[in-house]
């Protein structure tokens, strides 16, 4: 089977491989589409972060073509999305306490991610643990759809990481394919008023198609904080989501969060933070909470958002690549700042 593999910083090689049988408890699945997601071009332009070798490929949707003795609930044919391993069969002491995103064999056994994995960026993949990796697909929810559940459940996963409750006043810092994502779950779950703040006119006209209740660009505002108060009642946001990662917009979320609400950062930036100091968390009990990921049930849920329409995946697919097209899908979103998604067609 094709595959296409990380060879080195922008270095894509198309390589053939055996096509992967599945061993006792294991599930191979035929990949019909994989998303090119932000990751992988992240790990493309810079040196060090993939090991050559490495298929790439996480953010895939298929059917299920071959399964192992021992496995039960699946059928040959059957339309999933591949998500990470989850919770390890060790059982860590991450997922014991139900924290798989934690878990210490997760980022290894993730394909397409963990060192030397075969990813999706390939025909084939196998699931060694398809129990924990395999979400069925509702009937209703085309693969073009699924294949963009990676985005939706790492915002989904942030929501749940934060305390919202129905009603409450938010705002979502960076409108790209996760913010805009963000935006959607939040509208889908009953948020009241929705401000998104991005320097770029096309996303912010993007965000209120998608349910936003405004969209403000933060530099066009020397106080960006007073006119978020002005909006929000004289107090500000109660949770501040920001999915931009750059420290600016770390220091933007904290800034205009109310005294006594939440930040939850998504971003993964390595950059350290010079934009915030600890007054402004310390004095005004900010609750700061990180997010990575997500779980597998997770996936489900935005699945079935897909499946009741709670959720609309229109325009968040710009583009369908072959695969052999890879290296240059990914030197174009390398160089662009727009919200796109990128998926490949197997
Ligand atoms: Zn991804
Ligand atoms: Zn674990």
């Amino acid at each position: 089977m094709k595959v296409a593999l990380y060879e080195g910083v922008r270095s894509i090689k198309i390589e053939e491989r055996p096509k992967p049988t599945a061993g006792p408890g294991e599930v191979v699945v035929k990949v019909k589409y994989c998303g090119i997601c932000g990751t992988d071009t992240h790990a493309y332009m810079h040196e060090g972060l993939m090991t050559p070798g490495t298929v790439f490929g996480h953010e895939t949707v298929g059917i299920v073509e071959e399964i192992g003795s021992g496995v039960e609930g699946f059928a040959v044919g059957e339309r999933v999305a591949v998500g990470a391993p989850g919770s390890c069969p060790e059982g860590c002491y991450f997922c014991r306490s139900g924290r798989s995103t934690l878990c210490v064999n997760g980022f290894a056994r993730t394909l397409g991610i963990g060192p030397g994995t075969q990813g999706a960026y390939a025909e084939y993949v196998l699931a060694k643990y398809p129990n924990r990796m395999l979400i069925k697909i509702p009937e209703k929810v085309k693969f073009e759809e699924a294949v963009l559940f990676d985005i939706f459940s790492t915002a989904y996963h942030a929501f749940r990481r934060s305390s919202f409750k129905g009603g409450q006043k938010v705002v979502v810092v960076g409108a790209g394919a996760i913010g805009l994502s963000m935006v959607q779950i939040l509208k889908a779950t009953g948020a009241d008023y929705i401000t998104v703040l991005d320097l770029d006119a096309k996303k912010r006209e993007f965000a209120l198609s998608m349910g936003a209740d405004l969209a403000l660009n933060p530099i066009e505002y020397p106080d960006i904080k007073g006119k978020l108060n002005e909006v929000y009642n004289g107090l500000g946001p109660d949770i501040v989501f920001e999915c931009a990662g750059n420290p600016k917009a770390v220091g933007t979320a904290v800034d205009v969060c109310r005294p006594g609400g939440e930040v939850i950062l998504i971003g993964t930036n390595p950059e350290p933070l010079s934009t915030i100091n600890e007054i402004q968390i310390g004095l005004f009990e900010l609750d700061v909470k990180g997010s990575f990921a997500y779980n597998e049930d997770e996936i489900r849920t935005v699945l079935g958002f897909m499946e009741k329409g709670k959720i609309n995946t229109n325009k968040m697919l710009n583009k369908i690549v072959k695969l052999d097209d890879v290296q240059a899908a990914l030197e174009e979103l390398s160089k662009t700042t727009e919200p796109v998604r990128y998926a490949i067609k197997l």
